[in-house]
């Protein structure tokens, strides 16, 4: 039997189970703490891959793993579900909330990775229309949408209606425009190729467009140009100093560099355009005195990545903001370990927070796939396209994918579409399409409803309070037929 230490051993808080969560909560994995990682999800996400979930070679498990079972052998982590709705840097708790729960967790140190989400520069209502691309639901609802819209373009008798259809328009030429589009132009010529009647796949219009002047930018002029002529080998439309100004139901409106509007007719758009830091970036730096966040709400935090007056409270990943520091998986994934180490250099009495050396990241470069075999990836000055540069990728990926299991079947998987031309994933769920829009009207419906009515904001939970309400007062009024009711 184990003797528990009368003393209370440091605990660590990791909001996020991404690449800066999970990093984090591995790297304690033999020091003497208790970590509790909280996210809102279960799973962590490898986000590189999810346009390959959208177009249908990868399923979601493959990318997604389950925290808990990545996690179960590190006894000294607890894994939390639960959206983070408050951190009170007074009294050092963490508030997360699943359904109707709240839970307030302490902290000694606290590592903050709650990365971005999509930002449409404010233009949200854009996101009915125009999904983006940073969640499984969102991958998912892509594959919906695009394979649905084949589908569609087989059965209408409009000429015009199925020209909309096979119109697909990618808002975003950096590397997740880029992948997706040259996917999506793929899936249409080699996997879906003879399997219609009425239309020919390949006949679809993809459009990757932009209202920069170019694309792939941060990969310089002559990268961005090889990826540029490859897609256009492929079929695909670029349109750059095009500036969205309207999404709907139908289409997009464009503004032209010369200030003309036009119009694209197009049932699928995919947005992957902008970012915008979690809104637990401004939760913190409004709690620290002169912390700010700069305009994508990333938190400009210190040197040595924490607020202002708190050395025990770190901000890594997409959230942070630091000059030089791309919002990249390998930011995240030194952050969380520079963090991590000061926090272990805490715990032997080994830091002092006004002599810590900042944080320095080191740029092991990008890359991006254009299509099968072909890529572009840049390390320092040094530039690679063609096929050894997608070689690269691929390794690189596998390395970074999370699981033994999840490497081997992504292998079998990239086998099956590179090397032949089918897609192992292409089953499409009304659910997928429809319930992520569905449950937000729902959600926030009801939850207007029944907070004016001062009730759980569970949709679930609210039937069964109103069911048991019905119950109890037909059981007063009439008990009989209350009592012959619940028989049957
Ligand atoms: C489509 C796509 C393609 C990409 N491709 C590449 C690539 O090729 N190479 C590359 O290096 N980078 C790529 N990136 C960027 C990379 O994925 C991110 O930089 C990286 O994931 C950032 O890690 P993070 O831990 O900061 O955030 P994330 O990985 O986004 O994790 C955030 C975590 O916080 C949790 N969370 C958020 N809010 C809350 C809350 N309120 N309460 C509780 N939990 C919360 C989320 O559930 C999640 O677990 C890509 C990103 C996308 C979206």
């Amino acid at each position: 039997m184990g003797i528990k230490s009368a003393k209370p051993r440091h605990h660590v808080v990791v909001i996020g189970s991404g690449f800066g969560g999970l990093t984090a909560a591995r790297a304690l994995k033999k020091s003497d703490v208790d970590v509790t990682l909280i996210a809102k999800t279960t799973h962590h996400l490898f986000q590189p891959l999810l346009y390959q979930v959208a177009t249908g070679i990868l399923s979601e498990g493959e990318i997604a793993p389950y925290t808990r079972v990545i996690l179960r052998k590190q006894k000294n982590v607890e894994v939390l579900l639960g959206d983070v709705t408050d951190i009170d840097l007074t009294n050092n708790t963490v508030t997360s909330k699943l359904i109707d729960m709240n839970t307030v967790t302490p902290f000694d140190s606290l590592v903050v990775a709650a990365g971005a989400q999509q930002s449409y520069f404010g233009n949200d209502h854009f996101a009915t229309f125009a999904p983006g691309m940073k969640t499984i639901d969102d991958a998912l609802e892509l594959r919906g949408r695009i394979l649905g819209a084949f589908e569609a373009a087989e059965v209408t008798t409009s000429q015009a209606e199925r020209d909309r259809r096979l119109t697909f328009v990618v808002v975003g030429a950096g590397p997740t425009g880029v992948e997706l589009a040259g996917q999506i132009a793929e899936l249409a010529d080699r996997t879906l190729d003879g399997a219609f009647r009425n239309i020919d796949p390949s006949d679809c219009r993809v459009i990757l467009l932009d209202a920069a002047a170019a694309v792939l930018p941060p990969m310089g002029e002559k990268l961005g140009l090889k990826a540029q002529r490859r897609l256009e080998s492929m079929g695909v439309e670029i349109q750059l100093n095009a500036m969205v100004t309207d999404v709907d139901y139908m289409g997009l409106t464009v503004k032209d560099k010369d200030g003309n509007e036009r119009r694209i007719e197009s049932a699928c758009k995919v947005w992957s355009a902008g970012v915008q830091a979690s809104p637990l970036g401004k939760l913190l730096a409004e709690q620290s005195d002169g912390t700010t966040t700069d305009r994508a709400g990333r938190v400009v935090v210190e040197p040595d990545l924490t607020l202002k007056g708190h050395p025990n409270v770190f901000v890594v990943g997409d959230l942070m903001s630091v000059q030089g520091v791309p919002g990249m998986a390998q930011g995240a994934i030194q952050g969380a370990k520079y963090a991590t180490k000061l926090i272990k250099a805490g715990l032997e009495g080994k830091d002092d927070p006004a002599a810590r050396k900042p944080f320095k990241y080191f740029d092991k470069g990008s890359m991006a796939t254009v299509s099968r075999f072909n890529a572009v990836a840049q390390v320092g000055k040094f530039e690679m396209a063609g096929f050894i540069a997608w070689l690269s990728w691929l390794a690189l990926h596998l390395f970074y994918l999370v699981g033994y299991k999840n490497r081997f079947t992504t292998i079998v998987a990239w086998f099956i579409t590179f090397l032949g031309r089918n897609r192992g994933q292409m089953a499409i769920t009304g659910q997928m399409v429809y319930a992520r829009t569905a449950m937000e009207k729902l959600n926030q419906k009801q939850a207007a409803e029944l907070a004016a009515q001062g009730q759980t904001a569970d949709p679930e939970k609210a039937d069964y309070d109103k069911a048991q309400a019905e119950k109890a007062a037909l059981n007063k009024a009439e008990p009989e037929k209350a009592e012959s009711k619940a028989a049957g």
